[in-house]
């Protein structure tokens, strides 16, 4: 996995890169807290559905070319998930990579809906949006070029976008509810135009494409205090805003379980801890956290859904300071 490609694709999903330098640009609008005293502090949880290398054991990178493929473990959790989610007044943000309609049984994605979880588009088989070339798009388009014989970077790009909603559509009988880019991108889509007027010819007022750039850790089993603060710092650059072209960005909130567990090796008992840590800073700022899970690591890191069990407790225990909501709704307030 030597390509720029993987290389460049690892470091944007990892924790670990030496970061470049963050922030808001001139160009976009940040929209953080304290518009009104009484403002309640957003907490979403978001679960992108898809497999990931490295899961369940660290030799595994089939992945890579298989993203929505999803094994039967990654759809339990899902499901159970929701209704967890469900039992706690909660609510989940799930985002599907198309290729998963492909599959035989959805009654699981199905039970999700009918339980009254939104489920968002992350492309067809999770493409790179902001790639220059063809064959930066995909792994599988590198091992399987004939698949996009003869079609442009924007086109390759377009299609994987186009053809999850028209699978949602066709086999679940609905849109989808807003768009993630598949990897985070340290600017979001600042300077990508382009990119940004395809998603809003696609249909999306908005999308969740930024991962504020943390500072570099070193993996460790239980982070030192000083990561957590450093992580708790970055909450800032991951507050929502608007795009020149008029596209609500609602960024990931840094870290979520790629940086902690298959990054930096974090134990769960972290991750719990800095998890409640990034809430209360939520909380006390009347902010946004927008928490990024994948259940294809989860069952394996977090098999009892302490995780999501932990952040429904702290929004129902906040005496109203916060809410649980979808990242529609946290692109209305923006608006
Ligand atoms: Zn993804």
């Amino acid at each position: 996995m030597n390509s720029p490609l993987s290389r460049r694709l690892f470091l944007e999903q990892s924790g670990l890169a030496l970061m470049v330098a963050g922030g808001l640009s001139a160009f976009s609008r940040p929209l953080a807290a304290a518009e009104s005293p009484a403002k309640k502090a957003q907490i979403a949880i978001t679960l992108d559905l898809e497999m990931s290398r490295m899961y369940p054991t660290r030799d595994e990178m089939e992945w890579d070319f298989q993203k929505g493929n999803l094994n039967d473990e990654t759809k339990a959790y899902s499901l159970k998930a929701a209704q967890i989610a469900s039992e706690s007044g909660g609510l989940i943000h799930y985002f599907c990579v198309g290729r998963v309609l492909e599959q035989e049984n959805i009654d699981w994605l199905k039970e999700i809906h009918e339980l009254g979880h939104p489920i968002g588009n992350h492309t067809y088989d999770h493409v790179y949006v902001l790639a220059k070339k063809p064959e930066e798009t995909q792994f599988r388009f590198q091992r399987s070029p004939w698949l996009i014989e003869g079609m442009t970077t924007e086109q390759i790009i377009r299609t994987n976008i186009r053809k999850t909603t028209l699978a949602m559509e066709q086999r679940l009988g609905f849109k989808p509810n807003g768009f993630r880019t598949p990897g985070g991108f340290y600017t979001g889509l600042e300077g990508r135009e382009d990119i940004q007027q395809m998603l809003l010819d696609e249909g999306f007022s908005w999308v969740s494409s930024k991962y504020p750039s943390t500072k570099s850790y070193n993996p460790a089993d239980m982070p030192k205090q000083d990561i957590f603060d450093e992580l708790i710092a970055t909450q800032e650059a991951a507050q929502p805003f608007v795009y020149p072209t008029g596209l609500i960005e609602i960024p990931m909130s840094p870290t979520g379980d790629v940086g902690a567990f298959r990054s930096g090796f974090w134990n769960r008992d972290a991750f719990l801890e800095y998890v409640e840590l990034a809430v209360n800073w939520a909380i006390e700022n009347q902010a946004v956290f927008d928490f990024l899970a994948h259940p294809s690591i989860m069952y394996v890191e977090d098999p009892n859904f302490e995780t999501i069990k932990l952040i429904c407790d702290l929004v129902n225990n906040s005496n109203g300071k916060a809410e649980i909501v979808s990242l529609s709704t946290i692109a209305e307030r923006v608006q």
